[in-house]
């Protein structure tokens, strides 16, 4: 009887002890989500979507956060953005898919090339813990022409350090990345100059 009741005496304590581990890991993970980074996403046919992500930085940088950020466009033309956040240099981390990039294949096997080598570059600056917020302006389109996989592409967002939020921008947000995303934003297209005949100005569009 006595060996019962021991038993029963270190079941209740298994139980109990089970009860107060729960707990305090509950209490670790509603702390961790306090301060832990988001994953928005900025998409739709209208126009603001990179804008918007470029308000954010001057938000960040205001508080002194460190903002990193990779354009997954090809080329290199020059964007008022760049101009200036080039002045900033030690507060701000950039990089333009293609930059340093050999083009010697076939146009898609190097998009797909230097799609991969900006991925990367994100990766790094994603894991690395350096970082409150890094902007992936225009990922998406990399996404829908099927040039990185979209699942890899959220496991590595998911995988992003703790505090680190990201801005992914473009058209057209696969749903697994709305699924996986903190906020999702869509820009609707009411009316663009364009419409009319009117170029993409500079100081306005680029
Ligand atoms: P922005 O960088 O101005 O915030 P965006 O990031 O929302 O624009 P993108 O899909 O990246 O839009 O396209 C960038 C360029 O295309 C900009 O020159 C922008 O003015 C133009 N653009 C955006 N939406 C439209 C539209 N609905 N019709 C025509 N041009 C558009
Ligand atoms: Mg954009």
């Amino acid at each position: 009887m006595g060996d019962r009741s021991d038993l029963e005496i270190n079941e209740a304590h298994k139980r109990r002890m089970a009860e107060v581990q729960a707990e305090h890991r509950a209490r670790i993970r509603a702390a961790k989500a306090a301060d832990a980074g988001l994953l928005l996403v900025h998409t739709g046919d209208g126009k603001g979507k990179s804008t918007a992500a470029f308000g954010t930085i001057v938000r960040a940088l205001g508080w002194g956060h460190s903002v990193g950020v990779v354009q997954f466009i090809k080329g290199n033309w020059e964007v008022g953005e760049r101009r200036f956040f080039d002045r900033f240099d030690d507060l701000i981390t950039w990089h333009t898919m293609g930059e340093g990039f050999t083009w010697d294949t076939q146009d898609r096997a190097r998009d797909i090339a230097a799609a991969e080598a900006a991925w990367q570059t994100a990766q790094g600056l994603m894991t690395g813990g350096d970082y409150d917020l890094i902007v992936l302006d225009e990922l998406n389109i990399v996404l829908r022409y099927g040039y990185l996989d979209v699942d890899a592409v959220v496991a590595g967002l998911a995988g992003r350090h703790p505090r680190t939020s990201v801005i992914v921008t473009g058209r057209d947000a696969p749903e697994a990345l709305r699924q996986a995303a903190d906020l999702v934003s869509e820009v609707a297209a009411v009316r663009h100059p364009f419409d009319r005949g009117i170029k993409a100005k500079r100081g306005i569009d680029f």
